[in-house]
Formats: C-alpha cells, sequence, structure tokens
C-alpha cells in the first residue's frame, strides 16, 4: 500500500510542476502580449427581440498568442485578474471597443465587459471618460456589462461608481443574471439599465416549464423596474420565440450571429433586416 501511495505521489507531483511552469509562462506572456497588443475584440450581433432588428454588439476580447493560437477569455481572463494585468488590458479592451464602434456606419451600441477587478479601480469613470473622448462616440452608444460578483461587496464605493458611470450618459447592464448569488434586491438597489438573463436559463427553455417560468418571472420584473432584458445564448428558433413570448425585450445567439472581427461586420451592417 505504502508503495502504491508513493507511486501515486510521484506520479502526480510531475504534473504539477507542468502545470505550474505553464501557468508562469503564460503569466510573463500575458504581461508581454498587452505591451504588444496582441489582442483581438471579436463582436457579437445582438438585436430588438419583437422586430429583430440590429441593436448592437457585444465585444468579447481574444487573445492572438504567438504559441498557442486564438485563445477564448476562459484560457487567460482569471489569470489577467490573478495577476492584475486587466486593468492594462480591460482599458485597452474598452479603448479598442469605443474605437471600433465610432466607425460603425450605423449609431448602435457597443456592449463591453468589465472584469470585477477592473469595477474596483479608483478611476474608473475617468477612464472610461476618456475612452469615450479619444474615441469620439456618444456615451449613450457605449453599455457596461458587470456581473452579480461585483455587488456583492454592496457598499457606498459599489453605488458611487454606478452613479458616477450613469452620469457618463452610458448604461450598464447586469450580466450572467441568475447564475451567481443573484439577489433581487440588487435590482433594486442599483441603478441598471438591462438584465442579461443567463443562457443556462434560455438553452433549457423547450423542455422545462420551470425554466420558462423564471424567464418570464425575471422579463416582467425588469420592465416593471424600467430595464430592458436580453436573453442571452438564443442558439434555436423556437428559442427566440419562446423568449419573445416571455417577454425578453432583446436576444443574443448564435441564432443571430457568432462573434466575429470587425473586419466581417459590413455584412451585417448592409443587411440589418436579414437573418
Ligand atoms: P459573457 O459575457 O456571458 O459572453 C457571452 C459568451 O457566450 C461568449 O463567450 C459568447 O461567445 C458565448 N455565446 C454567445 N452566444 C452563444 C450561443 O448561442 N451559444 C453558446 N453556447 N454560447 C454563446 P466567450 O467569448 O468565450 O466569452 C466568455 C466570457 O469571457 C464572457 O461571458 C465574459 O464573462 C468573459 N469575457 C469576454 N470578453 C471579455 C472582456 O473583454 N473583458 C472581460 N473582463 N471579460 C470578457
Ligand atoms: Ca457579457
Ligand atoms: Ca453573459
Ligand atoms: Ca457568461
Amino acid at each position: 500500500a505504502k508503495m502504491e501511495g508513493r507511486g501515486t505521489c510521484r506520479s502526480f507531483e510531475p504534473g504539477m510542476d507542468a502545470r505550474l511552469q505553464e501557468r508562469r509562462q503564460l503569466e510573463s506572456e500575458l504581461v508581454l502580449g498587452v505591451k504588444k497588443e496582441q489582442f483581438v475584440l471579436h463582436y457579437q450581433p445582438l438585436h430588438d427581440a419583437k422586430t429583430s432588428q440590429l441593436t448592437g454588439f457585444e465585444a468579447l476580447v481574444r487573445w492572438s498568442h504567438p504559441r498557442l493560437g486564438l485563445l477564448p477569455p476562459s484560457e487567460f481572463i482569471q489569470l489577467a485578474e490573478e495577476t492584475g494585468v486587466i486593468d492594462a488590458l480591460g482599458e485597452w479592451i474598452l479603448r479598442r471597443a469605443c474605437t471600433d464602434a465610432a466607425k460603425w456606419p450605423l449609431p448602435v451600441k457597443v456592449a463591453v465587459n468589465l472584469s470585477p477587478a477592473q469595477f474596483k479601480q479608483q478611476g474608473l469613470s475617468l477612464q472610461v471618460a476618456a475612452a469615450l473622448a479619444a474615441s469620439e462616440l456618444l456615451p449613450s452608444r457605449l453599455e457596461l456589462e458587470i456581473t452579480e460578483s461585483v455587488l456583492l461587496a454592496n457598499n457606498e464605493n459599489t453605488l458611487n461608481t454606478l452613479h458616477g458611470l450613469r452620469d457618463l450618459g452610458i448604461s450598464i447592464a447586469m450580466d450572467d443574471f441568475g447564475t451567481g448569488y443573484s439577489s433581487l434586491s440588487y435590482l433594486r438597489s442599483f441603478p441598471f439599465n438591462r438584465i442579461k438573463i443567463d443562457r443556462s436559463f434560455v438553452s433549457l427553455m423547450c423542455e422545462s416549464s420551470e425554466s420558462r417560468a423564471i424567464v418570464k418571472a425575471v422579463a416582467e420584473l425588469g420592465t416593471t423596474l424600467g430595464m430592458t432584458t436580453t436573453a442571452e445564448g438564443v442558439e434555436t428558433e423556437d428559442q427566440y420565440r419562446l423568449v419573445r413570448e416571455n417577454g425578453c425585450t432583446d436576444v443574443q445567439g448564435w441564432f443571430f450571429g457568432r462573434p466575429m472581427p470587425a473586419s466581417e461586420l459590413h455584412a451585417l451592417f448592409e443587411q440589418p433586416e436579414a437573418l
């Protein structure tokens, strides 16, 4: 038994070492990558649920890694948060998204994800104001998406930051609603313009009446509180019909379009009605 135990241990440790080494390497590559601007933003279309008209795009970051190819955010955002690189990366994302959107032929919105660490930065409002000024993007065209974890602290700072951002004339969305420590009191206490209902509810709507009931309740609550509600992850026509019937005002998902490079958006601008 002792031998087995040791054997298990031995085969485990090299794995750990390798993973740790890989993490360290990725960490230093990430710092360099931000310096060298090795990132690209892909844009996923947002549509009005009733008319199916294009209303904007969500910016989704990818890392064009010199060794590993195009990496999704799941491969590096957490690392960026843990190492503090997210501040510089987040500012780059914000500026790039504003600059791209300012060039679009239609005055639709651009939605930018903010990580909790970014949200806690002292000069966030100033940073956003500077990005708007540099790009000459109208504030009404920028929306920031934050997750519930930001609100856990539920203190005065959080509220001040949110009001500071709203005062710039931009809008704020609560992302992934229903997944975290969702609390309805957040919706009452914080000045959101939009609730984004997490894909996990939307994807179950066809088979689960409970999921339909939840989506319907959140959409109604949003409407009552003067917020728009976006259904995330709409992949099929049936899901589109169900989220529309249950009161969601906006839709996003593969049924309408996958995230794509900025250079490929022109097709959507030329035929905004085409689905
Ligand atoms: P999110 O903000 O909830 O973004 C939506 C994610 O769902 C995106 O994944 C998108 O590609 C994916 N998605 C959209 N429609 C569908 C669909 O119909 N079906 C399925 N299965 N998936 C769909 P992505 O691009 O891999 O991003 C994952 C997460 O990474 C984002 O979730 C967001 O939390 C984070 N992220 C992405 N870009 C940024 C960024 O610029 N800054 C920060 N801080 N986080 C980001
Ligand atoms: Ca988002
Ligand atoms: Ca989301
Ligand atoms: Ca998500």
